[in-house]
């Protein structure tokens, strides 16, 4: 790889979305770079279960987003394991500028950066990352065997990873701010089923509190009553949704007022050879299907932009 080579396309991001855009931009034959500042497979690995991803009755996320991410290899896509600083659009081509100073070009770029975890913005939220407060049951539970903790929100990551902790702590409180979970009924169901979890409605956590040991307890608001009272817990697991990664998108790409950009049905977005994919773009359903469903209609159109893109190039040349 050299500065000055012109890719036919450049994926930003290897989660769902972008391997299945590799895979599909490697079989026609374009000329494409993935590039990912972390492991391959985005938010997917880091899920306990997957149950919803068709031909996969029951598949650990991390092995899935290997599969993906092996899938996309096979075919030789190029890979780079850095972290993408700018994306600029251009009139002859598009490029990308990395952490070390290398500037990629292409004709086409599919940004697919997914979204990261919203935070609740309580005081010892931050202060006590990673000494009790954490945004992923797959990666810490393992260190509250047998203990108490206090799980965040009512969506299905909340209910997913409610059920993961419940089989490695004591006790789970799942504290959602309402009275009705948002999360699938399969999903409320087993919550509803699992006698270590004691589910704590109308109910908020307002302040994160701990000793010289790490998270001690939580103070809990009743948002009906107003009330407040001290939960002891040892870990407080925070799954509230999350917000796009959107700081990569280019000014003048149309984005909606939570941030999410919105494309066309080819995941073009208002600059001809940019498309969006995954849990970025607006749309209706954010899922591993969808986002590798965007992965592949956008690397299709990618195709035939870069294909179009060429032959008026070749065209207009003199001869
Ligand atoms: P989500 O569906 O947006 O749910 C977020 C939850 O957090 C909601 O219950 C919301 O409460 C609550 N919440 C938001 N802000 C809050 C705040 N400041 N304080 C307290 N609670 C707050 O997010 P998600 O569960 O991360 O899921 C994101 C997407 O991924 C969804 O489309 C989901 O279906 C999908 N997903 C699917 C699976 C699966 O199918 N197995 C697993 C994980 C995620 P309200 O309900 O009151 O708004």
């Amino acid at each position: 790889m050299t500065d000055s080579k012109l890719y036919d396309l450049i994926i930003v991001g290897g989660g769902p979305a972008g391997l299945t855009a590799a895979i599909y931009a490697m079989r026609a034959a374009l000329d494409t770079v993935l590039v990912e500042k972390g492991v391959h497979g985005g938010q997917v690995a880091n899920s306990d279960t997957v149950e919803n991803y068709p031909g996969f009755e029951s598949i650990s996320g991390f092995e899935l987003s290997q599969k993906f991410s092996d899938h996309a290899k096979s075919y030789g896509v190029e890979t780079l394991q850095n972290e993408v600083l700018a994306v600029e659009p251009g009139t002859d081509f598009h490029q990308v500028r990395l952490d070390d100073g290398q500037v990629l070009k292409a004709h086409a770029i599919i940004v697919a950066a997914g979204g990261s975890p919203r935070k609740l913005n309580i005081p010892g939220e931050d202060a006590y990352y990673g000494k009790g407060v954490s945004y992923c049951a797959t990666c810490d539970g393992f260190f509250y065997k047998d203990k108490t903790v206090v799980v965040v929100g009512g969506g299905d990551a909340a209910l997913e990873e409610a059920l993961f902790l419940a089989k490695i702590a004591k006790q789970v409180y799942l504290a959602h701010r309402r009275d009705a979970f948002r999360g699938s009924r399969i999903l409320q169901q087993r919550v509803f089923d699992e006698c270590k979890i004691e589910v704590l409605w109308n109910t908020i956590v307002t302040k994160i509190k701990a000793d010289e040991k790490g998270v001690n307890a939580v103070v809990l608001e009743d948002t009906k009553s107003h009330e407040e009272r001290e939960l002891a817990t040892e870990g407080v697991f925070i799954f509230i949704g999350f917000e796009p990664n959107n700081a990569l998108v280019p000014g003048g790409v149309a984005m909606n007022a939570q941030g999410y950009v919105i494309t066309d049905e080819k995941c073009e977005t208002r600059i001809p050879g940019l498309f969006v994919v995954g849990d970025l773009r607006q749309k209706y359903a954010r899922q591993i299907v969808t986002a590798a469903g965007d992965g592949c209609i956008a690397a299709l159109a990618a195709a035939h932009y870069v294909e179009t893109k060429k032959s008026s190039t070749e065209c207009a040349a003199p001869e």
